[in-house]
């Protein structure tokens, strides 16, 4: 009997998991073909989550969960769910309802099919301001013209992955993640489906202007170098206008003599120069900070129980 597992990050998700629960059973429970596996990793939430995951555990023995020591973030959550599966595939997916449990039989499917890696696009991006929505744009174009391979646009984490997607994802261990962008990176056979996306069914996003600021910045700086590029090319262009206007400049007063003009020329050229070069520094210091990080290799996230028993040290290398 083929295994599938349904892994879910959780973060303060106390008022959705108990809405979640009854349609993922629902849904285990008409395909009695598979064999089933729901893994919750708590991300370490600080309300009741884990209390909740513990009872629906101990009344359904599907239920499985690892319990992070802190709270390391959406990113790094996945991929202690990556280690922690047992299935022959595994579906991502949120836990406030805004990725459609009944979406999941299509994906088994397509699964059935052959496709290793079966996405689901959203139509719509939910409820978001003009300005996010926007803004992502904004990124997708700028990740998808500087990158080898496609990004794709308006897809989430909620996907199903074939056991050998899920292997590959294993071996990518950065610790400055953007998974989206792996999930493309890997390859692999994939098949798209198109889905509306809900609005959360309780609670609030966790995530702020700033940490989705950050997470592009990650994308970005993660998966391009083309921003340092971009500086150098700038660099080049600027000099060039600098050279120009020197030998205008030389010419000119040799011709015509000195005169003290042109005080706001200077000094408009001055403020421009030193804003590029502290933006270009600002650019490479983005990628000496994430070169910073990846040396120091540290594990990605640190998980304290699996199922209730106490994970040791040892235990924690041997997925590494
Ligand atoms: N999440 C997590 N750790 C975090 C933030 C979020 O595991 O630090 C989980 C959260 O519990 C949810 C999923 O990631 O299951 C998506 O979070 P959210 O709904 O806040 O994001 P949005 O839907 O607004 O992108
Ligand atoms: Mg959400």
């Amino acid at each position: 009997m083929k295994k599938i597992s349904i892994l879910v990050p959780c973060y303060n998700e106390g008022q959705t998991l108990p809405l979640l629960y009854p349609e993922l059973k629902a849904l285990m429970d008409t395909h009695p073909s598979y064999g089933w596996e729901v893994l919750f990793v708590n991300d370490g939430s600080k309300d009741n989550t884990l209390d909740i995951i513990k009872s629906l555990r101990a009344a359904d023995r599907r239920i499985c969960y690892v319990n992070l020591t802190r709270n390391f973030g959406k990113e790094n959550a996945m991929l202690a769910g990556f280690d922690y599966v047992s299935g022959d595939c595994m579906i991502i997916m949120d836990a406030d309802l805004q990725d459609p449990p009944s979406l999941i039989p299509e994906m088994l499917a397509y699964w059935e099919q052959g496709y290793e890696d079966v996405y689901a696009k959203r139509a719509n991006r939910g409820e978001e301001s003009w300005l996010r929505k926007k803004l992502s744009l904004l990124f997708y174009k700028i990740l998808d013209h500087s990158t080898r391979f496609d990004i794709l646009q308006n897809v989430g984490d909620f996907r199903l992955l074939d056991r050998c997607c899920i292997n590959a994802l294993k071996r990518l261990r950065e610790s400055e993640r953007y998974t989206k962008g792996m999930f493309c990176w890997i390859g692999y056979k994939k098949k798209e489906i198109v889905f509306d996306r809900q609005n959360r069914v309780a609670g609030h996003s966790n995530w702020s202007f700033w940490s989705l600021l950050n997470l592009a910045i990650e994308g970005i700086t993660s998966f391009t170098t083309a921003p340092l590029r971009l500086a150098t090319v700038f660099g080049f262009f600027v000099a060039f206008f600098a050279f120009c206007l020197m030998l205008y400049y030389g010419v000119k007063t040799i011709v015509f003599g000195d005169e003290a003009r042109g005080f706001t020329t200077l000094i408009v050229i001055i403020l421009f120069m030193g804003g590029i070069q502290l933006l270009t520094i600002g650019i490479l210091g983005e990628y000496v900070g994430r070169i910073f990080n990846e040396t120091k290799k540290r594990p990605v996230y640190l998980a304290d129980t699996y199922n209730g028993a106490k994970i040791s040290g040892n235990a924690l290398l041997a997925h590494d």
